[in-house]
């Protein structure tokens, strides 16, 4: 039992750590190799596209004796594909780099 005072504190510590080098890996230079470098300096959307894209939905239904069973079922959403160029640069170095990414987003 006294194993989980441990565990639990150390598995949400390796979790915020995983999630920093994950954020400075992201904004890393490639110049000079210092993390968290990069700045974003621009930013535009060149292009938009519409989808779908299937998800798993849980949905609850009560009878009328108050049973409550769950489904999960697929639903359609409508995604929006955005397609943005940026630009970074370096606060170390000043190394300038473009990037284009994508970013997906349901509509509703
Ligand atoms: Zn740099």
């Amino acid at each position: 039992m006294e194993i989980l005072f441990v565990i639990v504190p150390v598995l949400i510590v390796l979790g915020i750590v995983a999630a920093v080098i994950a954020s400075g890996l992201t904004s890393k230079c490639p110049a000079c190799g210092k993390w968290w470098g990069l700045v974003q300096t621009e930013k535009k959307e060149i292009s938009r596209e519409p989808g779908v894209k299937m998800v798993k939905r849980k949905e609850q239904h009560k009878d009328s004796k108050g049973n409550v069973t769950q489904i999960e079922r697929d639903v359609q959403v409508r995604t929006m594909r955005f397609t943005y160029d940026g630009a970074f640069r370096c606060k170390q170095c000043s190394h300038e780099l473009k990037k284009i990414w994508e970013e997906v987003k349901e509509t509703w």
